[in-house]
């Protein structure tokens, strides 16, 4: 049904820019997609070359088992919900939600009943009536996703929903736009440039950057198992931290340390970093800030060496800015990069 098959992309825009290249992935229906990456890394164009609104200039998308290169968007069979809403000012809600149906020339009785059962889902009836200025932001983001619902499409395609809403609404906005595609089960693709969202959304994020992509996989693989240095970086908040040989301390593990060399370069994530006494310890660093955020801390620390590092604790740590504290972390937590490519290293 609403599988869908990208195979070998590409995207040189008219003025000479390349935007994607040889982009390839296997969405299979009802799946939750999210693309992701840093701004200008070709998000927005591959959700628009699925809808219909940018040429493929290379390779083939397919929906279903329909190759749609030559389809126009309205015969895509995919709704689409944007950052902006995109609504109809001077339309009620009722009126916008129905629109897209009456073009199609879908009988009144069945708007209605989609209409209504859009609404109930959305918890969005008593505002049936009003126009879209006399609603709040996430309120007018649900009339835009009620809208994608009533035409019960293949394909649910969102470009940055959320972006426009404050902090506490995309919370929750992001919490009911999952149950909503758990209960619809409609094949999806999400663009987004937070990696928050793309975590808790997802089935699979895409990791794009620069027009290519980094890694797909499940939001768990990304955390755990990330490919380079680029995903390590990009998944997980605070950041990794990368140590090189000269942050290493003389009691580390010698298997750490034999693995650790001018080829190679250590990745530990805040939350892996654990205080430990100087004796057995893998890092050592000088203490330069602390944030306390209540349910945890953020320690920012120094190497003898120069490398800045950051560790999540769950509590203040007894030493104070500008003494010296000493961690270790368990293996599985110690991921390898190639310094030169940047790829993970087995180790
Ligand atoms: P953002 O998160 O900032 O929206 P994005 O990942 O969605 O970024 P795109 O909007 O897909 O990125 O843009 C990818 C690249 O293509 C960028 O280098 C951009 O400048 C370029 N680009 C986008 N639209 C056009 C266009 N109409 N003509 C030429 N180049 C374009």
């Amino acid at each position: 049904m609403g599988a869908i098959d990208i195979k070998s992309a590409g995207k040189i825009y008219p003025n000479g820019t390349r935007a994607l290249e040889d982009v390839n992935i296997t969405i299979n229906d009802g799946e939750f997609v999210v693309l992701v990456g840093p701004s200008g890394c070709g998000k927005t164009t591959l959700l628009r070359m699925v809808a219909g609104l940018e040429d493929i200039t290379e390779g083939e998308i397919s929906i279903g088992d329909k190759t749609v290169n030559d389809v126009a968007p309205k015969d895509r069979d995919i709704a689409m919900v944007f950052q902006n809403y995109a609504l109809y000012p001077h339309m009620s809600v009722r009126q916008n939600m129905s629109y897209g149906l009456k073009i199609r020339r879908i009988n009144k009785q069945e708007i209605d009943r989609r209409v209504n059962q859009a609404a109930e889902i959305l918890s969005i009836e008593e505002y049936l009536d009003r126009k879209p200025r006399q609603l709040s932001g996430g309120q007018r983001q649900r009339v835009a996703m009620g809208r994608a619902i009533v035409r019960d499409p293949q394909v649910f395609l969102f470009d940055e929903p959320l972006s426009n809403l404050d902090a506490k609404l995309r919370v929750q906005m992001r919490l009911e736009i999952r149950k909503l595609q758990q209960r619809l089960k409609v094949t999806s693709i999400y663009v987004t440039h937070d990696q928050v969202e793309a975590m808790t959304l997802a089935d699979k994020i895409v990791v794009l950057n620069g027009g290519h992509i980094e890694q797909v996989g499940s939001p768990i693989t990304l955390y755990e198992a990330p490919q380079n240095k680029f995903v390590a970086q990009f998944i997980g908040s605070p950041k990794m931290n990368f140590f090189n040989s000269t942050d290493l301390n003389s009691s580390a593990p010698a298997a750490v340390k034999k693995k650790i060399d001018e080829k190679a370069e250590l990745g530990i994530r805040p939350e892996h970093l654990m205080p430990c006494p100087k004796t057995s310890a893998m890092i050592s660093a000088q203490m330069e800030l602390v944030e306390q955020l209540g349910e945890y801390v953020l320690v920012h620390l120094k190497t003898a060496a120069g490398t800045e590092l950051i560790a999540k604790l769950p509590e203040l740590p007894k030493a104070s800015e500008g003494e010296w504290m000493h961690f270790k972390a368990e293996e599985k937590f110690c991921h390898l990069f190639d310094i030169k490519t940047g790829i993970r290293r087995l180790k």
